[in-house]
């Protein structure tokens, strides 16, 4: 009898739906990209209806690291550039938990560039979110490492004469097994390259063209539209890592011209969860603590 009514209460609890939002308002200006962003990663947790207890989304500093606030999960707004290890540590104490970064492009591709390389090659289990808007918004408009050579800014008023960074060359060289780029202007789009992210066994970088309309006028919705188009569109096969990496490039080789998003590059291999034997119990959160004894006897063995 207490077993049919647990059947029936797990039933019953795998058909409700969770309400992943919360009654923060978002801080954003009326019309930034980053609406379209939370839209799109609410509709995906929406639609496979993970335990939001089992969620954490995680940030960094700028406007989109804002985004935890605005979800009812778990979320930690950490410090400029630390989003990664952060999101690292939530995961090495409880793999069972579905990790989200979500942050920009500065905060991503600049302070925390060297987080994401090494990241994405350790392949843990997580989904890394960055809202490319192609300027440092939070602090009114500098360049940022993906602005586009020659763009005038307040701290570039002659002109940008770095190099942007190449997200999706980036993230695929430095080992993610998914790796794709969306349009927060097409939120039906971007919410199934999300989705796909977090379904994904591995490191996913989903970088979003999600446009700062009040410091960035030259990368707005009007000059995304035209330019970009879907791969699934011209038959990509993102499992074609050399097709991957060419494709990465048009944008740069077409003069932004062409602008391709979707899915880029995936792959499968052992996620770092898979390969560290601390894990092989499980979660490490659910493992029982080592006496004193037995943890002095490890010193021993290995000192
Ligand atoms: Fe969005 Fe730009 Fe406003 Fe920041 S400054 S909230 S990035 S529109
Ligand atoms: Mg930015």
């Amino acid at each position: 009898m207490v077993d049919t009514i647990q059947t029936a209460n797990n039933a019953n609890m795998a058909k409700t739906k969770q309400v992943y939002t919360s009654t923060n308002k978002p801080i954003w200006c009326a019309g930034c990209g980053d609406f379209g962003v939370f839209a799109s990663i609410n509709k995906a947790l929406t639609e496979l209806n993970i335990d939001k207890s089992n969620v954490a989304i995680v940030s960094g500093i700028g406007c989109s690291s804002a985004m935890p606030h605005s979800f009812s999960t778990y979320g930690v707004h950490s410090l400029h550039g630390r989003l990664l290890p952060t999101a690292t540590g939530i995961k090495l104490a409880n793999s069972d938990l579905t990790v989200i970064g979500t942050g920009g492009d500065g905060d991503g591709y600049g302070i925390g560039g060297g987080h994401l390389v090494h990241t994405a090659r350790r392949n843990l289990d997580m989904t890394y979110i960055i809202m490319d808007n192609e300027t440092y918004g939070l602090t009114t408009g500098q360049t940022s490492p993906t602005a586009l050579l020659g763009r005038k800014t307040k701290s570039t008023p002659f002109g940008v004469i770095e190099m942007p960074i190449n997200p999706m060359a980036l993230a695929i060289s430095a080992g993610a097994t998914y790796v794709a780029r969306g349009f927060s202007g097409d939120p039906a789009h971007l919410s199934q390259l999300i989705k796909g992210g977090i379904e994904h066994k591995g490191f996913a970088l989903i970088d979003i063209f999600s446009p700062c309309v009040t410091f960035n006028h030259e990368n707005t919705y009007d000059w995304f539209r035209p330019r970009v188009y879907k791969l699934e569109s011209q038959g990509h096969d993102p499992s074609n890592l050399n097709m991957a990496m060419e494709k990465a490039f048009e944008d740069v080789q077409t003069k932004y011209d062409k602008i391709p998003v979707g899915l880029f590059y995936k792959t499968l291999r052992p996620t770092y969860e898979e390969l560290e034997l601390s894990f092989q119990n499980g979660a490490l959160v659910k493992q029982a603590m080592p006496t004193k004894e037995q943890l002095h006897s490890i010193m021993e063995e290995n000192l």
